[in-house]
């Protein structure tokens, strides 16, 4: 690859570190949708040392706009997180860029092209000799994720327990120490703060973040340069090897093989293996049986969705961290309407924060709200058959119970059909679900219903009108 031939010069802050730190803290913050749209098209072109400047290119004229309205402001805060010191970003059209005119270093990073000889940054690969194997003293770890800044409720209040068991006594009291949890619930950071912690008490310890996926490159790469000595040399001698979202080595028996020595070679030298998941490990499909046991066979503990008032602490620790302090009712309401998980929190504190800093104004219900009209109009969409049932009861001057009742008097049946109607087309729920909540009617009773009013509505321009009515208060 010719890449690869001209390796940037190695230190510990170097751009090709920065643009594989840039790429993963976007992804992290980006739906996926987005970092593929947005983010991966783009390449790093060159780096001037001496005037500090980094230049990105963009495929096309839109995406360059784009990029430099929505991201350019990012990616600079990312630079100077990184290089400590001013560095400034500009952004290129690609095809410009292929010829630089100052005397830059060439990172040999090509813009995007489906040439097999060049790279694109969206996947960096990198020269195993040049960061996998020989370089011992990067861990990889993420300064920012400590467990002074995580922050704990019941839903994770376990899994920190053992995190800092195991930062105080690694490789002796639970090894390996599985981790599992749905996306952006803090088990990327929590690994990280064990890193950290352990890093600080033993600054000669030999620690090493990785992700699954990077495991996986670094094994094909070794394999093909026959370099799985060094692969070996450089794994097996860890003290704490902390490994990310296991679940990728689904499928790939060379990379679990590899891992497996890895593992036996790091468990017997009482060195300590971390390992997080998606799932726990006898859901993992793919996945050798005598690794799963592996990865049972130490603590596997989980991290749970943040219940309401963590979320709101989880607000207004961030919200201060960035010198922007969130009042509690405004850390309620954006923590009620959002409720998935941390990362979602994090991507709506980061929207409120730009708003304020660009309107120059206080963290106020009405500034979070026009912050995140877009998000919340999401979260209102995803309407409940209860609250079609308060709706339509509303409108048509009925009681909620009627709704659930055996009466079958007109003016309380043909409201209820109407609600059934609306929860079928409003709501993902099935025709049993909906009839379960309309007081353990029928599916067939609900599927008569829906028939029945959605015939009518297509020649009955007053009940068109009325139905429109209902779901313009639902949608408000
Ligand atoms: P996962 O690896 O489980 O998908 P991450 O660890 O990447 O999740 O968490 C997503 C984001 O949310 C990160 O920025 C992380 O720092 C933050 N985060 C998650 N849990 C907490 C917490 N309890 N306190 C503070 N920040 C958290
Ligand atoms: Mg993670």
């Amino acid at each position: 690859m010719s890449n690869l031939q001209n390796p940037p010069t190695l230190n510990t802050k170097n751009p090709l570190g920065f643009w594989d730190g840039a790429l993963s803290a976007l992804s992290r913050e980006l739906s996926p949708q987005q970092f593929k749209t947005w983010i991966q098209p783009l390449s790093l072109v060159s780096f001037d040392e001496s005037e500090r400047l980094l230049t990105v290119g963009a495929p096309n004229r839109f995406k360059l706009d784009w990029i430099k309205k929505t991201f350019a402001d990012r990616f600079q805060e990312l630079a100077v997180q990184y290089f400590g010191k001013a560095t400034n970003i500009s952004f290129v059209l690609a095809v410009e860029s292929a010829a630089p005119t100052t005397p830059t270093t060439k990172l040999g990073i090509e813009p995007n092209s489906s040439d097999s000889s060049t790279t694109s940054v969206g996947n960096p690969i990198i020269s195993v000799e040049e960061q996998s194997f020989e370089i011992e003293d990067h861990s990889k770890l993420n300064p920012n994720l400590t467990f002074e800044t995580f922050v704990t409720g019941k839903a994770n209040q376990l899994a920190r327990a053992a995190s800092i068991q195991v930062a105080h006594n690694p490789g002796i009291s639970y090894n390996p120490m599985f981790l599992y949890g749905g996306v952006g619930l803090g088990k990327t950071h929590l690994i990280h703060a064990i890193g950290n912690h352990l890093l600080k008490e033993k600054p000669n310890a030999r620690i090493r973040y990785i992700h699954a996926e990077q495991y996986v490159s670094d094994v094909v790469r070794a394999y093909q340069q026959k370099a799985f000595d060094r692969f070996k040399r450089y794994y097996h001698s860890l003290d704490l090897l902390l490994i990310d979202d296991i679940q990728f080595f689904s499928g790939k028996s060379r990379t679990q093989e590899e891992f497996f020595y890895a593992f036996e070679a790091l468990s017997s030298n009482k060195s300590q293996v971390i390992i997080t998941s998606d799932t726990y490990p006898k859901e993992m499909a793919g996945i050798d049986d005598r690794l799963i046991s592996r990865f049972d066979s130490g603590l596997t503990v989980a991290t749970e969705p943040p219940e309401l008032e963590m979320r709101v602490a989880i607000l207004m620790k961030k919200a201060a961290s960035e010198g922007i302090p969130m009042g509690e009712d405004i850390a309620f309401f954006v923590a009620k309407h959002l409720r998935s998980n941390v990362r979602e929190l994090e991507g709506a504190l980061r929207k409120i924060l730009a708003f304020v800093r660009f309107h120059g104004r206080e963290v106020t219900i009405e500034v979070a709200r026009a912050a995140l009209k877009d998000l919340l109009s999401i979260q209102n969409r995803q309407i409940s058959v209860e609250n079609i049932q308060k709706a339509v009861a509303d409108f048509y001057s009925i009681k909620v119970v009627d709704m659930y009742s055996k009466k079958r008097p007109a003016n309380i049946a043909r409201p209820r059909q109407i609600a059934m109607f609306m929860a079928k087309e409003l709501t993902q729920k099935s025709l049993p679900a909906i009839g379960e909540l309309f007081g353990g009617r029928d599916h067939t009773t609900v599927l008569h219903a829906v028939r029945k009013i959605a015939d009518e509505r297509a020649h009955d321009s007053q009940l068109n009108h009325e139905i429109h009515v209902i779901e313009q208060t639902l949608k408000a």
